[in-house]
């Protein structure tokens, strides 16, 4: 089936079995990730932005577009910051793409390391600690790394490239484990209520399928090769991507339907939690729900 709008030869087709051509395709993508911008006010004048870089696919594609914004003369800044939690193999590649990509698109890039801020690699952490699962070290540190450099950095927002798919797999995630806490923080602008040690997440990519990130940013040149983290198939996440993928394939819209059904019930959410208390952690004053937080906890554990 040629393209839907030009009938030029398609590149990809979408969930809803339309096809598009590399030209069309580019516009609906980019036109979508506006319309999110738009319809969540994620981005406003005067916003200094830090966009977590891994240096795939999905913040690639969100730098480029962030930059495409900023160089628009809208009134934003950009910083690129990049995680790096010492993963032989895979880390250090992606790296150099990150580094490569900000030099030759004039964007700062911050790299924070788990070496330097918790002294120890997340491939040390594993040699020392090899029955705990990689994944929920590393989402701990991850998360917390970002917030708190954003912070530093002096950014009002911390923009990531979730994208549909991640987005369904949480609320899955959340679901199954009934971490209904969790989910209150989801959907494309995080956050229940405000607090300043907190920087709000946004998702430009929230309604876009990893499918259509993946062919956006090789259509772009902005990678050549997909590289995936050696400790991912261990991962709940991993399992829960592949469930979802099956379901997918056998019932298509099923992704859609799942952050759809959830973006309308995210209000309800918002307001139950709303009064949680945040408190400060006794050991690193970061924001925290109990009295030691996550991070110190698990740091803690391997001393
Ligand atoms: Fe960290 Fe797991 Fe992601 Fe690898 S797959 S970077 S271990 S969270
Ligand atoms: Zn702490």
């Amino acid at each position: 089936m040629p393209c839907k709008f030009c009938e030029l030869s398609p590149v990809i087709k979408l969930q809803n079995n339309i096809t598009l051509c590399k030209s069309c395709f580019t516009k609906y993508f980019e036109r979508k990730t506006f319309k999110t911008i738009k319809q969540f006010n994620l981005i406003e004048k005067g916003d200094h932005i830090v966009a977590a870089c891994s240096g795939g696919k999905d913040s690639l594609s969100l730098l480029y577009l962030l930059n495409k914004l900023a160089n628009k003369k809208i009134d934003i800044s950009i910083t690129a910051l990049l995680i790096d939690e010492g993963i032989k193999g895979y880390r250090d590649k992606s790296i150099e793409d990150a580094k490569k990509f900000c030099e030759e698109n004039n964007i700062k890039l911050h790299i924070a390391s788990y070496k330097n801020n918790l002294s120890k690699t997340l491939d040390e952490m594993k040699t020392k600690f090899k029955d705990t699962i990689a994944c929920s070290m590393c989402g701990v540190f991850r998360r917390s790394l970002l917030n708190k450099t954003s912070r530093e950095l002096g950014a009002n927002k911390l923009a990531t490239g979730h994208n549909l798919d991640d987005e369904a797999q949480s609320i899955l995630m959340n679901q199954f484990r009934h971490n209904i806490a969790l989910s209150a923080r989801l959907g494309p602008k995080t956050g229940v209520k405000r607090d300043p040690r907190f920087i709000p997440r946004i998702k430009p990519f929230y309604f876009l399928t990893e499918k259509e990130v993946a062919t956006y940013a090789f259509l772009k040149g902005l990678v050549s090769k997909f590289n995936e983290c050696t400790y991912c198939e261990e991962s709940y996440r991993f399992e829960i991507r592949d469930l979802l993928n099956n379901i997918e394939e056998k019932y298509p819209g099923t992704k859609h339907s799942i952050v759809a059904s959830f973006i309308e019930t995210l209000p309800i959410l918002k307001e139950k939690f709303k009064n949680q208390e945040i408190s400060s952690c006794k050991i690193c004053k970061e924001p925290s729900s109990s009295e030691i937080c996550n991070v110190c906890t698990l740091i803690k554990k391997m001393v």
